[in-house]
């Protein structure tokens, strides 16, 4: 699976799609160890591309590795629970994913594993816990517990979600989840799809909570990203000054709107919803929640459409979770129905790359970019459905074949 890493490959003859806005055309590539070169020369490995695409590498910005159970995760042993988040790791990359943002539940230690070679994973971008309000979408105790905080999950290696009231609470979960190595601060401001108790429409934390997680996390150089399906709950975080969107999947014209003028970035999040409609009874989904999925379905259509139409930048995210997440690139699949191929790969690449911050290093094929690419037999441009149907024949991170036939 792993190969040495070789000086110089050469990439011949594939259709490019490089994420600069540029439309896919024919090239050459040439891998001057971990970055993409503009010279000539002999290569140490030369690959024959004719009829295949070649693509930056992935970037999901809205992953859950360690989120493995939407129920009882915290009766699971902690090898086990390892076990799941270094194979989601390992399957990210084979799928062509060299770059997660992880929106909750893994924190820095999972990073030093990689770094440390122990498991083959994508650069991680982890949040650790996600800052959630008492009684809100990430409050996990049954409803009548008098347990004071959320079930354990595994002695710290996968801590899902902190319940924390007022400014003070709030500025003290941000501060713990950069100690233990978060990159970014998730927060949930509005009801999610599978809790009950908390309505869709609710909006959840107060400005003033949120204004005191954004101070926090820009006081670390970092951001907050809010998980928001409504209206009112978004509003609130783009007047506490969050830029950074997740879901944005109910909204109306007039957020819309306001998004766009605000130069906010929206993560749309579309596979999730495809996987939990397949096979409900396996997610232990509820019978009575099963309308929503289906109302929610339609209306991210309708949301993501608009926002395409007015402009506003959109990123990418799958939002998987469970102990199989193979199927991450159905976000760029479905994503590219609505808005065309060419825009959900921009999006899975060059839009992730900014919102997280490494567009120096990632996210399109130029010279001197970091040689993360995802390589698919067949040309996109003549025959779009092959991206995020199969798997990709080849992966490369950083100059290195992860993937290959
Ligand atoms: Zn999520």
């Amino acid at each position: 699976m792993e190969e040495q890493l070789m000086s110089v490959i050469g990439l011949r003859g594939a259709t490019v799609f490089d994420s600069t806005g540029r439309d896919p055309h024919r090239a050459d590539l040439r891998l001057h160890d971990d970055v993409i070169d503009t010279g000539s020369g002999p290569a140490d490995e030369v690959l024959d591309l004719d009829g295949h695409t070649v693509l930056p590498g992935f970037i999901d910005a809205h992953a859950h590795v360690g989120l493995l159970s939407l129920y009882g995760q915290a009766s699971w042993s902690a090898a086990e629970q390892a076990g799941y988040v270094f194979r989601n790791l390992r399957e990210s990359l084979d799928q062509g994913f060299t770059t997660l943002r992880d929106l909750g539940g893994i924190d820095g230690g999972v990073l030093k594993a990689i770094k440390a070679g122990l498991i083959n994973g994508p650069r991680v971008h982890p949040s650790g816990q996600i800052l959630s309000q008492i009684g809100g979408h990430g409050d996990m105790r049954p409803k009548f517990s008098d347990e004071p905080d959320n079930p354990g999950l595994g002695g710290g290696l996968v801590r899902n979600h902190a319940l924390c009231t007022g400014p003070d609470q709030v500025r003290a979960a941000v501060r713990n989840q950069f100690r233990r190595g978060a990159t970014q601060i998730k927060m949930f401001v509005t009801g999610g799809v599978l809790s009950e108790g908390d309505p869709l429409e609710s909006p959840q934390f107060t400005v003033e909570e949120i204004r005191a997680a954004q101070d926090e996390a820009q006081s670390h150089g970092s951001y907050v990203t809010v998980h928001a399906h409504t209206d009112t709950g978004l509003l609130r975080a783009l007047e506490a000054g969050v830029r950074s969107f997740e879901h944005a999947s109910m909204i109306d014209e007039e957020t819309a709107s306001a998004l766009q003028r605000s130069g906010s970035t929206v993560v749309p999040t579309l596979a999730v919803d495809e996987i939990l409609a397949s096979d409900p009874a396996a997610w232990g989904v509820p019978d009575h929640l099963l309308d929503d999925l289906d109302h929610l379905h339609t209306e991210q259509r309708r949301s993501l459409t608009m926002l395409h139409d007015l402009g506003v930048s959109l990123g990418s995210g799958a939002d998987l979770i469970g102990t199989e997440q193979r199927t991450r690139a159905r976000q760029i699949y479905l994503m590219a129905k609505e808005i065309g191929l060419a825009n959900a790969i921009e999006s899975a690449t060059r839009v992730n790359a900014e919102l997280l911050r490494i567009s120096d290093r990632v996210g399109t094929i130029e010279p001197g970019k970091l040689a993360d690419l995802v390589i698919y037999e067949g040309d996109a441009a003549e025959d779009p459905e092959i991206i995020g149907t199969r798997p990709p024949k080849y992966v490369i991170q950083s100059g290195r074949i992860i993937r290959r036939p």
